[in-house]
């Protein structure tokens, strides 16, 4: 769940006053909110760090007049906040590095004897594990080739796994073995072995993994909850093997491809927008899955959705393709 504000975290500032019930609600000063002009907020401290916030806010904008919100944000320890956010009142999350002040600022602006009133002004902040995946619609892709656990030799799960209803999806790397170390399906039970008897988790953490020659292996059934960035619960995890972090190995093009192409067949068929495509670093504190992976991440979740677009209201995947 979204949480508020603190009430006591808010001042007044600029003739306005805000107050907190379950949301911040900027009252019109003296029954009328100017005519125009602008009103900056104090920088509002969260209770708690948070990574994404939500604003929502109502407002009569009649003919020629305009409101606009905008939202800047501090990162935890740091004094140099963001560049302003626009935001609109439709607007899903929007994401930030992790961070626990917000500043908020509203321009108003009339026409002749026009003027906007802005009524409700709500501020939410949460972090990406306790908000739900952002939804999408669903769109049939073909599956890409995948290597099944019989074929590479699984191991069974220790016990029975709990069934999940995927809404994210987390990307990973190995750091260790690297693309360098990689012999094909030996590896992939290298990693279940260390996983069940070094880790202690019941089968090998991630639903699927990715070699360096574009190979993907079948990890954990899609619909069971994996181990691979806690709290796990309806995150799927596809782990590109290789080490990421400060230029250690490259990302091959083939294993790009075949990320690529996994990460849109999942988010088409469980309807998961692209902006719940996470790294685990977003989740967790570490360093997985690599500056440089994560830092691709943008792009890769923009090409995404140019995939599912391409797929949209075609026919479901024919047999045999
Ligand atoms: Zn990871």
């Amino acid at each position: 769940m979204l949480s508020p504000f603190r009430r006591e975290a808010l001042v007044s500032s600029g003739g306005l006053e805000y107050t907190s019930h379950g949301a911040v609600t900027l009252h019109r000063n003296r029954g009328r909110l100017g005519p125009r002009g602008g009103f900056i907020s104090a920088v509002l401290r969260a209770d708690r760090l948070f990574d994404l916030f939500q604003v929502g806010y109502e407002a009569e904008v009649p003919p020629g007049c305009s409101v606009s919100v905008q939202f800047r944000t501090y990162a935890r320890g740091s004094e140099a906040p963001s560049a302003w956010i626009q935001v609109a009142p439709e607007d899903e999350p929007a994401m930030s590095s992790t961070c626990d002040r917000l500043q908020f600022r509203v321009v108003l602006t009339s026409s002749g004897d026009q003027a906007p009133v802005l009524s409700t002004l709500a501020i939410q902040q949460a972090t990406h594990d306790t908000l739900p995946g952002l939804r999408a619609p669903r769109v049939a892709m073909c599956a890409p080739g995948v290597v099944p656990r019989r074929k590479w030799g699984a191991l069974a799960p220790r016990q029975a796994l709990k069934a999940i209803e995927p809404e994210k999806i987390a990307v990973h790397h190995s750091s260790e073995p690297r693309a360098s170390q990689y012999a094909g399906a030996s590896t992939i039970r290298g990693i279940q072995r260390f996983h069940m008897f070094e880790r202690g988790w019941n089968d090998i953490a991630y639903h699927y993994l990715i070699g360096p020659d574009g190979t993907i292996f079948e990890g954990r059934p899609e619909r069971l909850n994996g181990s691979h960035s806690p709290a796990n619960g309806n995150k799927l995890g596809i782990c590109v093997l290789g080490n990421f972090n400060r230029g250690a190995e490259s990302i091959t093009p083939r294993a790009r491809a075949s990320l690529l192409r996994m990460l849109a067949y999942l988010a088409g068929k469980y309807g998961i927008s692209s902006r719940s495509i996470y790294g685990h670093c977003d989740f967790n504190s570490t360093d997985c899955p690599g500056d440089t992976l994560y830092g691709s991440l943008a792009l890769l979740r923009s090409q995404v959705e140019v995939l599912l677009h391409r797929h949209a209201g075609t026919a479901a995947c024919g047999a045999g393709t």
